[in-house]
């Protein structure tokens, strides 16, 4: 009969605790975590091959931290990262809280444009449940892969209660960074991202969350960008500024119908003469213009060297080109006033 008993309550504990692990969806795009070399000591593989079940079997120990499903949203190197998965992603993200099918959920994704999709979700989730994203630098079958490693802190960040009302973010090689502020910042190493102008939130190690600051500009209920009935959005391009450029980029996106251009300067923001020229003529026609910087870090700050006020233009604050890009695309779905606009790269 006492073996009976124990028995029941060994059952009830291993029960409860199944039903207490926290639900996790991992939505798979693609990338290097999922990418097929010809052999492991080789560089050469491709992106995007694996599905999300095989790499689930590759770590040890996730299934003991949440209740894990996956499901494939795309499976491309995120090089070939588009707006329409963009719309896929945040539609099912919001879908899964608004029927409560998980209490985290991580992206699987290429590192090249992984800044974006953690930026754009940051701006455009309705939720203060986590978001994580995730991805490696060497693929599956690499030696030493560190995608089993940064999808187990990845499933650990995005399961843990701490993580909730952070905004959208970004684990990897055991940080866990800020959606809008992360950039990659290294082209092979497995240590490629970091936040250059705030530094990491905390840290992810043994299984343990550790949160040391918290992002004041991250997505939420309120965010205006509500973009459940846009199907597409407006165009907006870089221009890239050197020494002695020609501004034949910034004629042709105004020539080509583009709303917006995003000016990756020099500086704090800054171009020649002939960029000049042809950003007041484009500002003109109508085309909302830009300053932001390819330095890396720091702000670009309004009235310096430009006189903002005369030629017309905004400033991206600390966003790099890439992520001003996507502010700006979806500012731009709520107004094509100047003033606001403005008001949104000094809000999000
Ligand atoms: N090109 C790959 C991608 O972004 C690189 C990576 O994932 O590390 O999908």
């Amino acid at each position: 009969m006492k073996t009976v008993c124990t028995l029941i309550i060994v059952l009830f504990v291993c029960i409860s605790s199944i039903a207490q692990k926290p639900r996790v969806i991992i939505l798979a795009t693609g990338g290097t975590i999922a990418g097929e070399g010809a052999s492991a000591d080789r560089a050469a593989y491709t992106a995007g091959k694996v599905p999300i079940a095989s790499l689930l079997k590759a770590v040890p120990g996730i299934e003991k931290i949440a209740a894990i499903t996956g499901e494939q949203i795309a499976n491309v190197g995120s090089q070939d990262m588009t707006i329409d998965i963009w719309m896929k992603l945040n539609k099912r993200i919001n879908e899964i809280y608004a029927n409560n099918e998980a209490d985290g959920i991580v992206i699987t994704h290429g590192t090249d444009t992984q800044e974006e999709t953690a930026y754009f979700l940051n701006l455009t989730e309705r939720t203060d449940k986590p978001v994580v994203l995730t991805g490696s630098m060497r693929p599956s079958t690499a030696i030493s892969a560190d995608g089993p490693k940064n999808l187990f802190d990845a499933v650990t960040v995005a399961a843990s209660p701490k993580s909730a009302g952070r905004g959208v973010l970004l684990v990897f090689n055991e940080s866990i960074f800020d959606g809008r502020d992360v950039s990659k910042g290294n082209t092979t190493k497995v240590d490629a991202f970091y936040a250059p102008n705030l530094g990491p939130l905390g840290q992810v190690y043994d299984g343990r969350v550790a949160y040391y600051q918290s992002a004041m500009r991250k997505a939420n209920k309120e965010t205006p960008f509500d973009i459940a009935g846009v199907t597409s959005l407006p165009k907006v391009g870089i221009a890239y500024m050197y020494a002695d450029a020609d501004p034949v980029a910034i004629n042709n996106f105004v020539k080509d119908g583009y709303k917006g251009i995003i000016i990756a300067g020099v500086g704090n923001g800054n171009f020649n003469k002939a960029f000049y020229d042809a950003i007041a003529e484009a500002i003109k026609k109508g085309v909302v213009v830009v300053r932001s910087s390819h330095v890396g870090s720091g702000r670009v700050t309004q009235y310096d060297e430009v006189d903002d006020k005369t030629l017309g233009t905004i400033v991206s604050d600390d966003l790099n080109p890439q992520k001003a890009r996507i502010l700006l695309m979806l500012g731009l779905t709520q107004t094509s006033n100047r003033d606001m606009l403005q008001s949104y790269f000094f809000t999000y």
